[in-house]
């Protein structure tokens, strides 16, 4: 395995060396065998004692330098200046099969100089919810962090209550967050942010280092990459739910898995966060936040961007106010891929509609959406009885509607044809909150793992209808109480 160790080369304020603290009794939950080789890990690694100390915080490994990395970040629009990883630990930079560079890191290793009034650990239900949602995440082609290992440290933690403990190992392609930038930014040191810069784009944006001008190319890129995946997220009903500055990369991969959740019936207002009481990380407000923090970025940059300071402002306005044109054709391809339909205005309009009409109907997006791509064959098919999505007279017209524009840009491949073609673009099964809890609950209060592990396997095939996910396919029960997420602190 090759690691090495480049975030240690930039300046002493950006991160501090710090070991992880032991814990009593580390326990395997998880090891991902998949992303393992991919990396190029030892696989004996999972068997054996060394790996799960090495992965339990309880030995160092040779191959580790383990440092917190220090950021601000605007949490819920408040700037708090300085955050830090106050319960994660950078091991090392593995350079993987593919010659990427990926961090890897513990979270919940214990304290570090940035952890403030924390104890620097994780209960294991968040634990549970970031390996599975993340992996989830992955799988339905969402650029996200990854979940390499999960272990029990036999050492409870103090919540609200006394919960048992436990330490994700997560892979990103960088952690480096708008929050990193921040943070330089506001130490006004203007070689270290153009170190830290410089850095992001060789690592990130390697073939913008040769622009005229890369720090405002390094600007678009970013707003370019969170515009992309906001819009992924936005298309498979997923809500972040603490979309702070902190928690936002300049990679563009989702990251910082907390109080996030899947929308099951669609309501665009959709809020799960139990402490976001303004609704601001609603589902609906995702890009707009996501345009706000990449101000943020932009500030941070100015003084790269320009020597002169109005300059600088007017340089990066203009690229900032790309952001809802470059969001828009990125919804425009992927809600119009959802329907087979070629992006455009007048599509984007019809897709509108179906989501007005499932708001108002309250009808669930992931089913839905497959409930659709099933009726294209099932017209073909009348044998087969069908399952009618809704009987909703103006939810009949659209659907007329859509077949209508289907064969007017079809005449040939035919509806069993855009039937898989729909089917890559809609999951058949999403991580389901009632379904998240449930396994949390057999892990963290049965000690059971047989239905983590069903899980973890069914998720890797999201868009696949088999016998053995049909169970994870299955809405939550009607009229059950509103889901609420809690901050994985
Ligand atoms: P998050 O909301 O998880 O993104 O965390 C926000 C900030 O709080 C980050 O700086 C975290 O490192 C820090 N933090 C969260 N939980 C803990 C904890 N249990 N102990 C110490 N710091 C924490
Ligand atoms: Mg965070």
């Amino acid at each position: 395995m090759q690691t090495e160790h480049s975030y240690s080369t930039l300046p002493a304020e950006f991160y501090s060396l710090c070991a992880a603290t032991p814990v009593a009794a580390p326990k395997w939950l998880a090891f991902n065998h998949e992303l393992a080789a991919e990396l190029g890990l030892d696989a004996a690694l999972c068997e054996t004692e060394q790996g799960l100390a090495i992965f339990s915080g309880n030995q160092q490994a040779p191959w580790s330098k383990p440092l917190a990395q220090a950021y601000s970040g605007h949490q819920f629009g408040q700037l708090s200046p300085r955050l830090g990883d106050g319960r994660a630990l950078l091991l090392a930079e593995i350079i993987d099969k593919k010659g990427q560079r990926r961090d890897i890191q513990l979270k919940g290793a214990g304290p570090t100089p940035y952890s403030r009034r924390g104890d620097g650990r994780s209960a294991l239900g968040p634990v549970v919810r970031e390996y599975l949602v993340s992996e989830a995440m992955h799988a339905l082609g969402v650029p996200s962090s990854r979940a390499l290992a999960a272990v029990y440290t036999g050492e409870p933690v103090y919540r609200d209550q006394r919960l048992p403990g436990g330490i994700l190992t997560r892979v990103a392609a960088s952690h480096i967050r708008i929050g990193t930038f921040q943070y330089v930014a506001m130490l006004q040191d203007l070689p270290a942010l153009q170190q830290l810069a410089d850095y992001v784009l060789q690592r990130h944006y390697p073939e913008l280092q040769q622009e005229a001008e890369p720090y405002l190319a390094l600007l678009r890129a970013v707003c370019q990459a969170q515009a992309a995946l906001v819009a992924h997220w936005m298309s498979v009903g997923f809500v972040h739910g603490v979309m702070n500055t902190d928690n936002m990369t300049v990679s563009g991969e989702t990251i910082d898995y907390g109080p996030c959740a899947f929308i099951d019936s669609y309501d665009p207002h959709t809020v799960f966060s139990s402490i976001d009481h303004q609704g601001r990380y609603a589902y609906k407000n995702q890009p707009a936040i996501t345009q706000w923090n990449l101000a943020r970025l932009a500030e941070a940059l100015l003084p790269l961007l320009h020597p002169d300071e109005p300059t600088a402002v007017a340089l990066a306005t203009e690229v900032l106010n790309e952001f809802p044109t470059l969001y828009q054709q990125q919804w425009q391809q992927r809600f119009c891929a959802k329907l087979a339909l070629t992006p455009g205005a007048e599509n984007a309009a019809l897709v509108q509609q179906l989501l007005d009409l499932m708001a108002q109907q309250q009808l669930d997006f992931t089913l839905t959406f497959r409930q659709l791509s099933q009726s294209l064959t099932d017209a073909l098919t009348p044998e087969r009885p069908t399952t009618p999505i809704s009987h909703d007279a103006a939810f009949l017209q659209w659907h007329h509607h859509w077949l209508a524009q289907l064969q007017l840009e079809n005449p040939k491949p035919g509806f069993v044809a855009l039937q898989a073609q729909m089917d890559q673009h809609n999951p058949f099964f999403i991580p389901r909150n009632h379904q998240i809890e449930q396994i949390i609950s057999q892990v963290v209060q049965q000690d059971d793992l047989t239905l983590f592990q069903q899980f973890a396997k069914a998720l890797q095939s999201p868009f696949v209808a088999t016998a053995s996910n049909a169970v994870f396919a299955q809405a939550p029960p009607a009229g059950g109480p509103h889901y609420r997420t809690f901050c994985g602190t």
